[in-house]
């Protein structure tokens, strides 16, 4: 009898796993407890796969042999909580991939940086002319790419809620661009717990595998003392200098691994110190797949980050507007702060993950003239800040905060969205906040 593979949520990843599952001749039922999208409804019913939409129906679930859980899915909702008492494998989609492909890996993790490492890395490779894939967090299922396509390489971005979730998984090269707090509320407020879930990526790693770490980011090490791992480590640093590993020397980075080459930042199409961070770990990592020095160099040079990281909009009236929506935690907006060097009007604000502002305070004071609330609640903003700038303002809209700004700002000044926070009080998501944030600025 075929085995029964259950998905619960039809998203992204859970159709690509539906997809896979049935092309490795599994029994497969896809449950939703929300709506499904038409495009993912379309493809289940492509591939003859069984589903339902809100609602689990508990007796075509829990007599699966094994359950891949979006990562969306918290491990307290109902469905997941009786899987686990009746003792049902419970897996992530990469690791269900995983069982199925013979490829290499290149998975990328940590608190900030997940996103641009993964797409430089995929820019260097590909641009290099290997064979490679891009999937994970990132946005395209790589269950689906390993049922659909035939890629020698994947680079795969991996947040800690999909590590969770992983069994067997294990990358040839596995990178933790750092960690940071964040997502507490997902590990019970507890730090240790929550990082230790991050090493979760290099656990299965042997010694001919290798771990990339930022070697200046404290919980990392202390993590990586905490979990035995496997494979050869090795650091990216902007204050230490290593025999194998990367490290910044002035404006070079110099990056010593399989080839041993320096890079010019200032030829980057990146900016900022924390991209220092994630171009060192990404040159190592295409370093290790035998990319060339002279393809690297080029490919730092033309490569287009994506939306919402630091993103340049528009110069309105000598003041510049800049688009970093996606700083939802404390730590990226600290580099999106250090990064600036002209006059900060700071827009931040919206829901707070227990942030700690104490490690912007320094910052704001030297930078930052004026900060504009963006949020529903900005008391904790007000009582951090009120004694470091001269002015904090409460909006409750995108264009509100840019009528405000573009009135208080003087030529020479940025205005910059990176707001610390999530955006779910006002906004359906960081993208819809970065959106409306760039439409109000083009609208000036
Ligand atoms: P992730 O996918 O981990 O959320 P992104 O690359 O999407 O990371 O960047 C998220 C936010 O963090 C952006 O505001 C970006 O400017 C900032 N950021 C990027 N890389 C780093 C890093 N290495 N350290 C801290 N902040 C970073």
């Amino acid at each position: 009898m075929r085995k029964r593979l259950v998905i619960l949520g039809a998203g992204e990843s859970g159709t690509g796993a539906a997809v896979l599952g049935a092309a490795q001749n599994w029994d497969v039922f896809v449950s939703d407890f929300g709506k499904i999208a038409t495009k993912y409804q379309d493809e289940l019913n492509l591939h003859n796969i069984a589903w339902e939409q809100e609602k689990h129906t508990d007796e075509k679930i829990l007599n699966a042999d094994c359950i891949v859980k979006s990562p969306g899915i918290p491990d307290k909702a109902p469905i997941v909580q009786a899987a686990k008492a009746k003792g049902i494998e419970i897996i992530d989609e990469l690791e269900l991939a995983y069982r199925y492909t013979q490829a290499k890996i290149i998975g990328i993790t940590g608190t900030n940086g997940k996103t641009t490492t993964t797409l430089l890395t995929y820019h260097l490779l590909q641009q290099a002319g290997l064979n490679v894939g891009l999937a994970g967090n990132i946005g395209r299922s790589l269950a689906r790419q390993v049922a659909q396509q035939s890629f020698d390489i994947y680079v795969v971005e991996i947040s800690s809620f999909q590590l969770d979730y992983l069994d067997t998984f294990t990358c040839d090269v596995a990178i933790l661009c750092n960690i940071t707090p964040d997502h507490l509320d997902r590990y019970n407020y507890r730090l240790k717990d929550y990082a230790d879930s991050k090493m979760r990526i290099a656990r299965n790693q042997s010694n001919k595998q290798f771990f990339i770490y930022c070697a200046d980011n404290e919980l990392s090490l202390e993590a990586m003392a905490r979990n035995p791992f496997g494979g050869h480590a090795i650091p990216f640093s902007l204050t230490q200098k290593f025999t194998e590993g990367a490290y910044a020397e002035g404006n070079t980075i110099e990056i010593h691994s399989k080839e041993n080459y320096t890079l010019d930042m200032q030829e980057f199409t990146l900016r900022g110190q924390h991209n220092a961070y994630n171009s060192m770990a990404a040159g190592i990592a295409a370093s290790l797949m035998d990319v060339r020095k002279d393809s690297i160099r080029e490919s730092f040079g033309n490569f287009q980050n994506a939306e919402h990281r630091l993103e340049f909009v528009q110069k309105v009236g000598g003041v510049e507007y800049i688009n970093d929506s996606k700083a939802t935690n404390v730590n990226s907006a600290w580099y999106a702060l250090e990064s600036m060097d002209s006059p900060v009007i700071w827009i931040a604000g919206g829901i707070d993950k227990g942030n700690n502002y104490a490690d912007l305070k320094p910052l704001v004071k030297e930078k930052v003239k004026i900060i504009i609330c963006l949020g529903l609640d900005n008391i904790k903003l007000h009582q951090a800040f009120q004694c470091d700038v001269d002015l904090i303002i409460n909006t409750s809209s995108a264009k509100e905060a840019i009528h405000v700004a573009s009135r208080m700002a003087e030529g020479g000044d940025v205005v910059l969205l990176s707001p610390a926070c999530a955006s779910f009080d006002l906004f359906d998501s960081y993208e819809d906040r970065g959106r409306q944030f760039k439409e109000a600025v083009r609208n000036l």
